[in-house]
């Protein structure tokens, strides 16, 4: 990089979704590490989440800026509930109306307009990097000449695939909601059905919203993508064609946790010790275990999650499974005595896992997956064969990358996003998949080419590579 006088200012204002904030932090470590200023804007609750890592990173490098900004969100006022600051509230509160209040909670960010408009008028940054979920950053920051760029968390695939059937609304050509049809005009022959995407109602809150989130992107600068390029090249060279304005990828953002305790403080506390955790896996022979986590959002009833714990224990093989469950629950989800019966080959941890730890060792050999963007690049970067089980959000896209691109994974069989009815996987059906990434012919295959795409990922970020230079060229541009 060109030595620069000017040392560029980022601004980043993650929506507060752990989803949100975990590769947001990251990408704001990134930027400072090379040799950019990052404030990132927050509420209290999230600062208390965000200040211990950006602690530890500036502990680790004392000559890199990286700072919180706190922001007034002030939750009854708002009309939520006292310190309801972050999703995870409305996720983990199930005698809640979830969906209504979720809205709520999305709608009332707004208030954060004002707050985030006399930032940029009293510190001048060189551009904002704000979340898709902040429509009116937009307008907030061309008030004051500051280049706003959207951050999805998403991939080009994702972009792409849902900037086809915008245009070309193929599931209207298709004469029953379980019946395939291909994407028009993506490259590849990708197949969905209309049961596994969210068809936009204009004339509803949501859909209105939906709408302004994609008015908003037009109009900005560009978008930030935590993707490299040789993941998923003809789908990077078609959003740069056709869907976004510009973009840049610069992903995997993850990479940038090298060491242990980064790799543990990532996120939310861990409810587990990591050095118990990493003791167990270490006693598990190379690709033994499967990771199975489904991120920070999708929860299961009690009759899903019975079905999970009778296809891993029929599997026979060594699992680690991430419960998402709320202290005091009753444990209804889990078998009786299956804890016990699979003792030594099981660990099930209740609540949040120290995800990258598990899935950076050597003893993990399959990732059952939701397919969040960020636990699938993490999984990626990891070099893993993946069972993919999408629930939501722009998930069942996500794994057709994994299962018809890459040929990285193997499908448990969901047929329905969540927005549109809740599907029902058997236990047979989770045996039957979680053998398959891990045993035979085949599934050396596939962890031949996950293997690969790790290494490519691996190299994107070295200087030179396609993520260091895309980075490179956004901070030369906009350091001038
Ligand atoms: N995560 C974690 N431990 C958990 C669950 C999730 O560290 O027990 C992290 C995971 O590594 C990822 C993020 O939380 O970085 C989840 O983001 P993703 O996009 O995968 O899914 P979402 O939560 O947004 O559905």
């Amino acid at each position: 990089m060109r030595s620069n006088p000017h040392k560029l200012h980022v601004v980043f204002f993650p929506f507060m979704a752990h989803g949100h904030m975990i590769p947001t932090l990251d990408l704001a470590k990134l930027f400072s590490s090379r040799g950019a200023k990052s404030t990132i804007l927050t509420t209290p609750l999230n600062s208390k989440i965000l200040q211990k890592p950006i602690d530890a990173f500036k502990n680790q490098n004392p000559d890199l800026e990286i700072d919180l900004e706190i922001f007034d969100f002030p939750c009854v006022q708002l009309g939520l509930p006292e310190g309801w600051e972050n999703v995870d509230f409305f996720t983990s509160n199930t005698n809640n109306d979830g969906g209504y209040m979720i809205f709520k909670f999305f709608k009332a960010t707004r208030f954060f307009k004002e707050q985030l408009e006399k930032l940029l008028e009293t510190t001048r940054p060189d551009c904002l990097i704000a979340d898709m979920f902040f429509p009116w950053a937009t307008e907030a920051a061309e008030k004051f000449h500051v280049p706003r760029f959207v951050f999805h968390g998403t991939g080009y695939f994702s972009l792409c695939a849902g900037y086809c059937i915008r245009v070309h609304q193929p599931q209207n050509k298709v004469a029953s909601s379980s019946e395939p049809f291909v994407i028009p005009d993506l490259p590849g022959d990708i197949f969905l059905t209309r049961e596994q995407i969210v068809i936009v109602d204009k004339e509803n809150e949501i859909g209105k919203f939906r709408i302004e989130v994609r008015q908003s992107e037009m109009e900005s600068s560009g978008v930030i993508v935590n993707s490299f390029y040789e993941l998923e090249p003809a789908y990077a060279d078609f959003c740069k064609r056709f869907v976004a304005k510009r973009a840049w990828h610069i992903g995997p953002l993850s990479v940038i946790n090298r060491g242990l305790q980064e790799k543990t403080e990532r996120g939310k506390k861990a409810s587990i010790d990591e050095v118990e955790c990493l003791k167990w896996l270490d006693s598990k022979k190379p690709e033994s275990v499967i990771y199975i986590s489904f991120g920070s959002v999708a929860s299961f009833k009690n009759e899903q999650l019975i079905e999970i714990a009778a296809g891993l224990e029929a599997s026979g093989t060594n699992f680690i499974w991430v419960v998402k469950k709320n202290e005091g629950d009753k444990e209804e989800w889990l078998p009786e005595g299956m804890e016990e019966r699979t003792k030594g080959k099981g660990m099930i941890i209740r609540g949040w896992a120290p995800q990258m730890l598990i899935l950076d060792h050597q003893a993990t050999g399959g990732f059952v997956i939701h397919c969040g963007w960020n636990s699938l690049l993490e999984g990626v970067a990891a070099g893993l064969p993946m069972v993919t089980w999408p629930v939501g959000a722009e998930q069942f896209y996500n794994e057709k990358l994994v299962t018809q691109v890459h040929k990285t994974g193997v499908s448990v069989g969901a047929t329905k996003h969540v927005e549109v009815k809740e599907d029902f996987i058997s236990r047979e059906k989770v045996e039957k998949a979680v053998r398959e990434v891990l045993v035979g012919e085949e599934a050396e295959e596939r962890r031949r080419r996950a293997k690969k795409l790790a290494e490519m990922a691996k190299a994107a970020v070295e200087e030179g590579g396609s993520s260091f230079n895309d980075l490179n060229s956004f901070i030369e541009e906009f350091s001038s």
